[in-house]
């Protein structure tokens, strides 16, 4: 029986976007459907004043050789411009600046510096670190596509020595090797790990912590004229190897017969089949809302609930002047307003800048700023008091800025605020939380929810499945989706 298409994709964040643009490419007759007006999801920008801001993510792994984004750059002959950001991310706390250097020399010596006599808390425990992501990273190469060709048994058989250090290592946290007692140095570790897994030293798997605490050794980049232009790269592949992309059309229902993925039905109640179907649409809503609780296998709807509650973000978007800009700024800073390592809301922010000479991004002599804090889901909804703690909170934000910045409400020019309940808008993620599972030992690597679900035809991608929150992982969900569907037809 014929079908309208070879591939439906629901979503077009990074995660469909990456799978969509590959089957294109490889020939495949693909049909992205985005229930929002733009393409991106949580990597969506937008334009007011002259400035142009990323909504989310600006500081982002998998531009390094061989890194995600490059294989599928290279494949799809897509070119973008792109730095690498070393030296120019860093920490504050107290009166200290840590930088982030790709050089590992140069970044150890930057923590023995920043900390002379407890520099070892952090240092002794690297090695085992990079031996852990590295580990990780060759076992990604060798095998691009999870769940593997022959199911985990052969798995083990064919990389058996890599594979038991990390069995080992995932039931552990990165406390288990981190024995941090100098206050400074447990919220740093702290505040980046959960910055990047949702969880402190104390809860991070491993064997995420090792990948994160290590990812700025091989790379962490920006782009030239923001994320949009990787999102419009791949919006451009799609178009024109023949893909199609529609916008404002919401999927309501993932169709099965027989147990088996045909298609899906829209919101406007029209049926559009075809052999396979991708959805970037988490599993959350892809498990819990696309299908019926009898469609989906119990097990899958106890682990849903099982998982530990995501935070959400409050976000400020802000043109400002220069002269606002101290010089212990660099473009990218997670600043530590206290020491206090139990407390997330309001005392961590991540302040990100356009480069000065970006004028893609901002007019001449302004920055287009991006300051982000953690944020508990549960104080979110959209009732009679939203608009009031919207207020409230880009009132403290305020507040909080005027201790870094210089002169900072005459310097602003634009601002502008985005809740968990912006984000739910705008990406129908629950609740508006944005990064995926918590990265804990239950529930990362492996543990996590895989892109090939149980149900026949049907592959997951983004940043609840395997492996895990952010921008390259989410396209490398894309990529082995597409490889998994390319294996298979061809
Ligand atoms: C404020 C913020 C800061 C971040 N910072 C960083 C960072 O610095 N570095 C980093 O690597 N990552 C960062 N991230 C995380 C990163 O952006 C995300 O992990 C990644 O973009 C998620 O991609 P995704 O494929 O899961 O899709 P999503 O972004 O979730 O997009 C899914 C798309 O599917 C669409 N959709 C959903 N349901 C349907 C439906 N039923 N029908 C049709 N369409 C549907 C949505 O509208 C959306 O466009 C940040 C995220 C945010 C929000």
């Amino acid at each position: 029986m014929a079908r309208d298409f070879d591939v439906i994709v629901i979503g077009a964040g990074i995660g469909g976007l990456s799978a969509s643009a590959l089957l294109a490419r490889r020939g495949f007759k693909v049909l992205l459907l985005e229930q929002g007006a733009k393409a991106g999801g949580c990597c969506q920008s937008f334009q007011r004043n002259g400035y142009l801001f990323d909504v989310g993510s600006t500081l982002f792994a998998g531009l390094e050789e061989e890194g995600v984004l490059q294989r599928i750059l290279k494949e799809l002959k897509a070119r973008i411009v792109y730095q690498q950001v070393d030296g120019n991310f860093g920490i504050l706390i107290g009166d200290k600046k840590i930088r982030f250097f790709s050089q590992r020399a140069r970044f150890f010596e930057e923590i023995r510096r920043s900390f002379p006599k407890d520099y070892r808390e952090i240092l002794e425990p690297y090695p085992k670190f990079e031996e852990l992501a590295d580990l990780v990273w060759d076992i990604l190469k060798k095998e691009p596509i999870f769940p593997p060709h022959g199911g985990y048994r052969s798995l083990i058989t064919r990389h058996f020595k890599k594979l038991q250090p990390l069995f080992i290592s995932q039931n552990l946290v990165a406390g288990n090797l981190l024995k941090i007692k100098n206050p400074e140095i447990k919220r740093l570790v702290d505040g980046y790990l959960f910055f990047n897994t949702q969880r402190e030293t104390s809860q991070s798997a491993l064997l995420n912590a090792s990948l994160v605490l290590t990812q700025h050794f091989k790379g962490l980049f920006s782009l030239r004229g923001g994320l949009q232009t990787f999102v419009l790269a791949l919006v451009e592949a799609i178009k024109s190897n023949g893909g199609k992309i529609s916008y404002q059309t919401r999927v309501d229902k993932i169709l099965l017969k027989k147990g088996e993925a045909f298609g899906v039905r829209l919101a406007n109640g029209e049926v559009i089949s075809s052999w396979s179907i991708i959805s970037d649409a988490t599993i959350w809503n892809t498990f819990e809302k696309l299908l019926d609780e009898e469609e989906v296998n119990k097990r899958i709807r106890k682990k849903l609930r099982q998982i530990p509650q995501p935070w959400g973000v409050f976000c400020l978007y802000l043109g400002l002047s220069e002269k606002a800009i101290p010089p212990k700024l660099m473009d990218f800073n997670q600043i530590h307003l206290s020491k206090n390592s139990s407390h997330w809301e309001g005392n961590t922010l991540f302040i990100s800048l356009s480069p000065l000479d970006d004028f893609t991004r901002a007019p001449q002599g302004k920055r287009a700023v991006t300051v982000t804090q953690l944020t508990f889901l549960d104080s979110w909804a959209r009732d009679s008091t939203y608009h009031q703690m919207k207020e409230d909170y880009i009132k403290r934000t305020i507040r909080l800025l005027e201790g870094i910045f210089f002169d900072f409400k005459r310097n602003i020019d634009f601002l502008d605020a985005a809740t968990p309940c912006t984000f739910e808008n705008h990406t129908l993620r629950p609740k508006g939380a944005i990064w995926g599972i918590p990265q804990v030992p239950q529930f990362s690597g492996l543990r996590g929810f895989p892109i090939k679900t149980e149900i026949k035809n049907l592959l997951m991608v983004g940043d609840s499945v395997f492996v895990g929150k952010g921008v390259a992982t989410s396209a490398l969900s894309g990529y082995y989706a597409a490889n998994l569907l390319t294996d298979y037809f061809i």
